[in-house]
């Protein structure tokens, strides 16, 4: 492959921003990578793995010079970041961010970027419990889904370039409206990881069952359902917070169809229990 952009900046140098180092490098997509975390320990660890060509202090240097400005911080930070970077972007350049939640950072962070930078939001529909510097890999983004966020006015080429950016580093694009896919995001993901950390809480709370019994007989149900309660508190806040609405209309839902359940084994109701269950396991073997 051949290089996309002549110079990158990766702001945040964890899961997401390390992984895309690597696939980048294996590529051959970008000359030259800055990397920037507000962490010293995070950009001495990144130092020391090579992750990045150069690593400096200060976002405002990263992104001098750069063609694509990667934004890869927790989605409350997005706003502030790109305010005290923008005086310093390259005329021409593009800035992308990898939020999971688009229309809080398209408000927040929009209104800040300069006039002849092209803004193009994006989030891969990739990840693991895993964050920090360590934890990237250059497989992430393989055949997996980048959804594509732009606002009516961008600029139709840096959009088309950033598509074959993504698809250079292995995945998929497709183009989304940021109330749709934060719906989308809220059904697939958010809520899934609410549910995950609240029945590790539960289990936790419990007095009767030890904490020692919980993750000594763990082997099934609780160790797959509960994997993603091992996921950065920090990120994970920030996307509840952002996006308040479709979570809120997800959970809603959840609890509705919770409680028929829990009305059908009170009732003992098995003939809905097994519809139910028929039903959704049809859905999810048609899922790989
Ligand atoms: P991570 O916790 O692994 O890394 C975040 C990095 O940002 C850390 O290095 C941290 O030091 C740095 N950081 C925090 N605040 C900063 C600031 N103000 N300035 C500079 N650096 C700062 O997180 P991640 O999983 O790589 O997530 C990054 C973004 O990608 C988030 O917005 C998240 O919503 C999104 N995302 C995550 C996943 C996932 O599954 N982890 C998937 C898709 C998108």
């Amino acid at each position: 492959m051949s290089v996309i952009y002549e110079r990158v900046a990766l702001i945040g140098l964890g899961l997401i921003a390390s992984s895309m180092f690597w696939a980048m490098k294996r590529g051959g997509l970008a000359g030259h990578v800055t990397g920037y975390a507000r962490s010293e320990a995070t950009r001495d660890t990144a130092r020391r793995i090579g992750l990045c060509d150069r690593v400096v202090d200060s976002a405002e240097a990263a992104v001098k010079d750069a063609d694509l400005v990667v934004l890869a911080v927790p989605v409350g930070v997005m706003g502030a970041l790109a305010e005290a970077i923008a005086p310093h972007l390259k005329p021409g350049a593009t800035v992308i961010d990898v939020g999971s939640v688009k229309q809080t950072v398209i408000d927040e962070v929009g209104p800040h970027i300069p006039e002849g930078v092209h803004f193009v939001p994006c989030h891969p529909m990739a990840g693991t419990e895993h964050s920090g510097p360590e934890s990237g890999f250059e497989s992430l983004f393989d055949n997996r889904w980048c959804l594509v966020v732009p606002s009516e006015g961008s600029d139709e080429d840096a959009v088309l370039r950033v598509r074959a950016y993504w698809r250079a580093l292995g995945s998929n694009t497709e183009v989304m409206e940021p109330g749709h896919h934060d719906l989308v995001c809220a059904v697939v993901s958010h809520v899934p990881h609410l549910i995950a950390y609240t029945m590790v809480g539960v289990a936790d709370d419990l007095r009767r069952v030890s904490d020692q019994e919980v993750i000594k007989f763990s082997a099934a149900g609780f160790r797959d359902f509960t994997r993603i309660a091992a996921s950065d508190p920090t990120m994970w806040r920030d996307v509840f917070l952002t996006n308040k609405e479709a979570t809120l209309e997800i959970l809603g839902r959840f609890t509705e169809e919770l409680f028929a359940l829990q009305r059908a084994i009170r009732t003992g109701d098995g003939e809905q229990l097994h519809a139910y269950f028929t039903h959704t396991r049809a859905i999810r073997r048609g899922i790989l």
